[in-house]
C-alpha cells in the first residue's frame, strides 16, 4: 500500500502539495539544553521531533519538515504570544518613560532659566 505524504507548503515557491519525502530520519531529535529546560518547565517533557526532507513537486526545492506532538507546537505558539504581549508592554513603558524624561528636561530648563535671572 503506497504511503501518502502530507500536504505541505513549499517554503521556496509557496505551493501546497503532497511533496514527496526523499529522506526520513528515524532519530528522535531534541534541540539543546536551554530549550530542553524550557520544554521540561512548560510541558514536563523534553521536546522530541523527527525530521523529514521533502522535495517540492513544482520547483524541486528540498526542505525539512518536522513531526512532533502538537503539545510542543502549542507551547511554542503560547510562548510567542506571551513574548509579543511582553514586548508591547515594554514598548509602551519605554514610550511613557521617554515622555516623562522630556517633561523633566523641560522643567529643568525652566528652573535653570529662573536661576540665571
Ligand atoms: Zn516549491
Amino acid at each position: 500500500m503506497p504511503r501518502h505524504s502530507l500536504k505541505t507548503q513549499c517554503p521556496s515557491c509557496g505551493i501546497y502539495d503532497y511533496h514527496k519525502v526523499v529522506k526520513s530520519d528515524s532519530t528522535h531529535y531534541r534541540w539543546d539544553n536551554e530549550i530542553s529546560d524550557f520544554f521540561i518547565e512548560k510541558t514536563g517533557r523534553d521536546i522530541s521531533f523527527r525530521e523529514h526532507i521533502r522535495k517540492c513537486s513544482t520547483c524541486s526545492h528540498q526542505f525539512y519538515t518536522v513531526q512532533m506532538a502538537k503539545l510542543y507546537l502549542k507551547t511554542m505558539i503560547d510562548e510567542i504570544k506571551t513574548l509579543q504581549s511582553e514586548q508591547q508592554r515594554i514598548l509602551k513603558e519605554n514610550q511613557n518613560l521617554t515622555n516623562q524624561v522630556k517633561r523633566l528636561q523641560s522643567k529643568l530648563m525652566m528652573i535653570q532659566r529662573l536661576a540665571a535671572e
